[in-house]
């Protein structure tokens, strides 16, 4: 921390900046300029730099090391990979999860499944506890959709993610998931951060719609500081000026949280968008920038889905957007997997 004193500050009032940070554990480097007087504090407890910033004398405080220390990138220069069972999410493939946005039935999910794994998504990603805007919208099938989900992963051969509400659920989600899903809603529930920061199973935790990065991966260290590291990112969108889409897809959030931290950042353009005509270019956009997946929203009758139809894309679409995706990610270095068919001759 970087503490620059007015020029007008004297003598007594630079003392007391000093005793303070002296008490609070920092060491002090003092430079005395010819009109400011510059404090570098370093080691100490975390504090409120605003407590120091009201102190007579002081003209701005300037945090120079990151609140988060887990996830920053200084922890893991080399960055983090997160393997489930075979598949790899922050390696050169581009892992693509897809799947209903919510479970309606075992034939929905069975048929949505299959259509995804045949074009190389890896994990199946479904709903049963759904956080809907309204009380009166589908809430999910509970445990019944978390069955249905596992049956058809395991029967594709496909990982599961699904949204985990509270901590009282989670007994229940590991025995069906691989990877427990943290909604934009719930991602400053501290409670169920801390719950699943006890846990040895991965998390995709998505940036909440009005969370600054910060905030993300201070979210993400609550998660971290009780053990487990298994923490991807999820950029879906967040709240802006703009009201044209259900949200505005914060594209740079990927390069700038790969320089801040180590974890693995994913992009879901299905949630950020709502519309499914902007999917695919928003998904293709984040394979060009970076992402290490990409999270999307697939039915096979989305004008009766139970919930986001409108952002769902329809097997065809999902076809092409995986064929579109593998020509930008081989310009960018990375792959992303062939059809099934495909793969198999
Ligand atoms: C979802 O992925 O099902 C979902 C509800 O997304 P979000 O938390 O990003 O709104
Ligand atoms: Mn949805």
């Amino acid at each position: 921390m970087v503490i620059v004193m007015e020029e007008t500050a004297t003598e007594a009032q630079v003392s007391n900046v000093i005793d303070k940070l002296v008490k609070l554990g920092f060491d002090i480097h003092r430079s005395t300029g010819v009109r400011h007087t510059v404090l570098g504090a370093v080691g100490g407890r975390i504090i409120d730099t605003r407590d120091l910033e009201l102190l007579d004398g002081v003209k701005e405080v300037l945090r120079i090391s990151a609140p988060y220390k887990l996830a920053s990138r200084a922890f893991k220069p080399d960055g983090t990979k997160i393997r489930i069972k075979d598949v790899v999410i922050g390696d050169r493939e581009v892992v693509v999860m897809a799947g209903p946005c919510t479970v309606e039935s075992r034939d929905q999910v069975m048929a949505i499944a299959e259509i995804v794994y045949q074009e190389g998504a890896k994990i199946l990603r479904g709903g049963a506890f759904k956080p809907r805007t309204s009380p009166y919208s589908f809430q999910g099938l509970g445990e019944e959709g978390l069955k249905y989900l596992r049956q058809a992963a395991d029967r594709f051969d496909m990982l599961v993610v699904s949204e985990v509400m509270e901590p009282s659920q989670i007994p229940l989600f590991i025995r069906y998931v691989d990877l427990l899903q943290i909604g934009a809603r719930n991602m400053q529930n501290f409670n169920l951060l801390r719950e699943i920061g006890r846990l040895n199973k991965p998390v995709l935790l998505k940036r909440g719609p009005a969370a600054t990065i910060e905030e993300t991966l201070l979210a993400a260290e609550y998660i971290m500081s009780g053990g487990n590291h298994e923490v991807i990112i999820c950029e879906r969108g967040i709240r802006t000026f703009e009201t044209y889409l259900r949200n505005t897809l914060d594209i740079s959030a990927i390069p700038v949280i790969k320089k801040l931290s180590h974890l693995t950042v994913i992009v879901d353009p299905s949630h950020a968008t709502g519309r499914r005509d902007k999917v695919p270019p928003m998904a293709q956009a984040a394979v060009a920038a970076g992402a290490d997946g990409v999270l999307i929203e697939v039915h096979n009758d989305p004008e009766n889905a139970l919930c986001d139809g409108a952002q769902s894309l329809l097997p065809q679409q999902f076809k092409e957007l995986m064929h579109r995706l593998r020509l930008i990610g081989e310009a960018v270095d990375r792959t992303v997997a062939a059809p099934v068919a495909e793969a198999m001759m």
